[in-house]
C-alpha cells in the first residue's frame, strides 16, 4: 500500500505516518528527516538545504525529486510506503506519478490532515524527540513519564528541531499554502484524496485514517 499524508507543519503527519508503519508493516518516507540527516551527515546535500530549511522555505524540486527517487527505489519500499512531507509541490507531485509509472507502482489514497491553524505554533513549539529512537514527545501535551528520561528506550538525549520556532513557523505555514495546498485539486481528481480531522486525539485520527484507508484498499479490490 502507497499512501501520502498532506497537511500544514503540525498536523501530526509523522505521528501518524509512525503509526501506519507498525500498523501495515510499510516504510515511513519524511523527506525532511532525510534532509535533516544529510546536514547531520555534512552531506553535499546538506549543505544545499540547510539555509533553506533554517528559514522556513522549501528545497528545490530537483534535489527533492532525485532524493527522493533514490530512496523510494529502495527494496525495503516494495511492500510499500507511507510519504510523510512530500510531494509538497505540484511539479513534485507529477514526478512522483513519472517515478511511480517506471516502477509500476501505483499510489493508494491520498490523506489530508487538517487543523486549526491556532493550534498549530503550540503544537509546533514544544515538540521534541528522543535522540536515540526517535519518539516523539510535547512539553505540554505529552511530556515523557519520567523527567528527561525517554519512555520507550530510556535515552536522556533528546532533539528539537532548529525550525520549530513562532518565526519560521510563519513562512512554513505561508509555503503550505501557496505551494503545497495546490496540489490538493490535484489529487482529487484522481478520486484518491481523503480528509481527517487532525485536531482529534492522536488515536482517533489514527483510526479515522485506517478507516479510510481500508475503505480505499476494498475500493481497488472491487475494482
Ligand atoms: P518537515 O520535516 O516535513 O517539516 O520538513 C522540514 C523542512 O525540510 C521543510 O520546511 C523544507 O525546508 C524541507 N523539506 C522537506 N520536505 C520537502 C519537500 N518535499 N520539498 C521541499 N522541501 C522540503
Amino acid at each position: 500500500m502507497n499512501i501520502i499524508l498532506i497537511g500544514p507543519p503540525g498536523a501530526g503527519k509523522g505521528t501518524q505516518a509512525r503509526i501506519l508503519e507498525e500498523t501495515y508493516g510499510i516504510v515511513q518516507l519524511s523527506t525532511g528527516d532525510m534532509f535533516r540527516a544529510a546536514i547531520r551527515d555534512q552531506e553535499p546535500l546538506g549543505l544545499q538545504a540547510k539555509a533553506l530549511m533554517e528559514a522556513g522555505n522549501l528545497v528545490p524540486d530537483d534535489l527533492t525529486v532525485q532524493m527522493l527517487e533514490a530512496r523510494i527505489s529502495k527494496p525495503d519500499c516494495a511492500k510499500g510506503f507511507i510519504l510523510d512531507g512530500f510531494p509538497r509541490t505540484v511539479p513534485q507531485a507529477e514526478a512522483l506519478d513519472r517515478v511511480l509509472e517506471a516502477q509500476n507502482k501505483k499510489l493508494d489514497a491520498v490523506i489530508e490532515i487538517t487543523a486549526d491553524e491556532s493550534a498549530l505554533i503550540e503544537r509546533i513549539a514544544g515538540r521534541f524527540t528522543c535522540a536515540s529512537c526517535g519518539a516523539g514527545y510535547h512539553d505540554a501535551f505529552k511530556p515523557t513519564q519520567k523527567d528527561g528520561v525517554c519512555d520507550s528506550c530510556g535515552s536522556q538525549e533528546f532533539l528539537r528541531r532548529s525550525d520549530d520556532n513562532a518565526e519560521t513557523m510563519k513562512t512554513r505555514l505561508q509555503a503550505f499554502h501557496t505551494q503545497t495546498a495546490p496540489i490538493l485539486p490535484y489529487y482529487k481528481a484522481k478520486g484518491i484524496l481523503k480528509e481527517v480531522d487532525g485536531m482529534a486525539e492522536v488515536q482517533t485520527v489514527a483510526k479515522e485514517i485506517k478507516e479510510k484507508l481500508n475503505s480505499a484498499i476494498l475500493r481497488y479490490a472491487t475494482g
